[in-house]
């Protein structure tokens, strides 16, 4: 059968009923982690991988061997990359405190940082995680409003914390969902004609504000994750989101767009996922690349959205903007615009969606190639031309890759689309590599 994971388990992840297939040292780690972490931790692949050290867009094992990382969004300028870990550790033999002192660095990071945001988006508050700012972001929004409401996309994830896994469904059936939170389809482009998406999706949300508004909910927010990823990966050309944005204002609600996994220039074309879609959001979050590996993340917001809730509560986050958070971040985005991997993730990007359109042409299972820059999904669907999603297909090549040392995962309801992000880094002869073992992949799981 080809349904869903059941209660509890995730794309790709590890079945313990499995651990018997495991060699020796790996079965013992697997048991050591489930007795000191507990249960509710995941492992990728059916064979969980073990690794000691990394490099660039490389990742190695005990022994040696390297792996293609082609999914590690967070290490965006590269694993270990040498000019933000110097960064980190000469900050922190100086200085490493909090917010609640002045410090230069923060300020100048924070001027530089909002240079790549349009004007009206100036105020800029910082976290440690992306489930923290996506937290914030949408206190914000209920304070500001005066409404409870938040609508998002059917397979959104958005964070761990109590709140925002109440408006995560991608969590599964066992998350509950908040009373208050409403979800819209994905804009599926496979599926449904692109032709109306913009009015069709307004007219979703629309619905779902209607409903928040009779329930005496009202609508906070609207929070969209630029790229769909969780959804499936679907990119849009410009026009998809405003018309939604649109009602969500006029029905006094703001705009949140969640850059976690598609900020940073991951797209190619604009430092933002957002600004493909040629809008302005309220507030944007951000978070995983922002310091190469070290926790940072924050939000930006404008002045007047924040204003009240900065004058009647006060914000502090004990890690959020420390001195090495903030020497990290200010790294990452030296390396990010003076190594110019916008334009490497537009150029790589480019070369791996020509090649996968020829394996596309080829091969029946790929249903259907999505993404932009260094964000891709390939929809892997049961011959025949009926869309069908193929979980089993997909998570057979997502094994076999890493059995040929690349990495990637899959993601979307049905689980049945392979996500593929990797470093910003990520060179012409990375691509050969990848595109040369997901052939090889293709062939040997046929
Ligand atoms: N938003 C999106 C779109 C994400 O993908 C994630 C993490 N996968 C988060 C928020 C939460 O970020 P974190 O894990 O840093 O809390």
């Amino acid at each position: 059968m080809n349904v869903r994971p059941k209660r509890g388990k995730m794309n790709n992840g590890f079945d313990p009923a499995k651990i018997d297939k495991l060699d020796q040292r790996t079965r013992e780690l697997v048991n050591r982690r489930n007795k000191l972490l507990g249960p509710a931790y995941r492992l990728f692949y059916d064979h969980p991988v073990e690794f000691v050290r990394a490099s660039g867009v490389l990742m190695y094992d005990k022994e040696g061997n390297d792996y293609l990382d082609a999914y590690n969004n967070v290490v965006s300028v590269g694993h270990c990359n040498s000019h933000v870990n110097n960064a980190i550790k000469n900050q922190i033999d100086i200085l490493c405190t909090h917010t609640r002192y002045i410090q230069e660095d923060i300020l100048n990071f924070a001027e530089k940082l909002t240079s790549y945001f349009e004007t009206d988006l100036s105020n800029l508050m910082f976290t440690c995680t992306g489930s923290e700012a996506n937290d914030l972001a949408i206190r914000i929004a209920k304070y500001y409003t005066g409404n409870q409401g938040v609508i998002v996309t059917s397979e959104a994830y958005h964070g761990n914390s109590e709140l925002t896994s109440s408006f995560s469904p991608s969590m599964g059936e066992n998350t509950q969902l908040g009373t208050w939170v409403r979800r819209v389809p994905a804009p599926d482009n496979y599926r449904v004609s692109a032709h109306h998406f913009g009015r069709w999706l307004a007219l979703k949300v629309s619905e779902q504000i209607d409903d928040l508004r009779r329930r005496g909910e009202g609508i906070a927010a609207f929070i969209v994750d630029s790229l769909f990823t969780s959804d499936g990966v679907f990119f849009h050309e410009p026009g998809l989101l405003q018309p939604a944005i649109d009602i969500v204002r006029e029905a006094g609600g703001i705009f949140v767009a969640d850059e976690v996994q598609c900020g940073f220039a991951r797209t190619g074309i604009k430092m933002w996922g957002y600004q493909t879609q040629k809008i302005t959001p309220d507030i944007v979050t951000m978070g995983k690349p922002m310091g190469n590996g070290y926790p940072v993340a924050g939000i930006v917001v404008k002045p007047n959205v924040v204003k009240n809730f900065g004058h009647d509560m006060r914000y502090f986050n004990t890690f959020g903007g420390n001195t090495v958070a903030m020497a990290a971040a200010n790294a990452t985005l030296d390396v990010l615009i003076n190594e110019n991997l916008m334009e490497n993730a537009q150029l790589v990007g480019a070369m791996l969606s020509s090649e996968f359109r020829k394996l596309k042409s080829k091969d029946e299972r790929i249903g259907d190639i999505r993404g932009a820059g260094l964000y891709w999904g390939i929809e892997i669907v049961k011959a025949g031309k009926t869309k069908q999603p193929d979980r089993i297909a997909a998570l057979k090549l997502v094994n076999e890759l890493r059995r040929r040392r690349v990495l990637v995962s899959a993601t979307s309801f049905n689980g049945n689309v392979l996500k593929i992000r990797p470093p910003l880094t990520f060179s012409a002869d990375n691509a050969d590599r990848f595109i040369t073992q997901l052939e090889a992949a293709l062939e040997t799981t046929r």
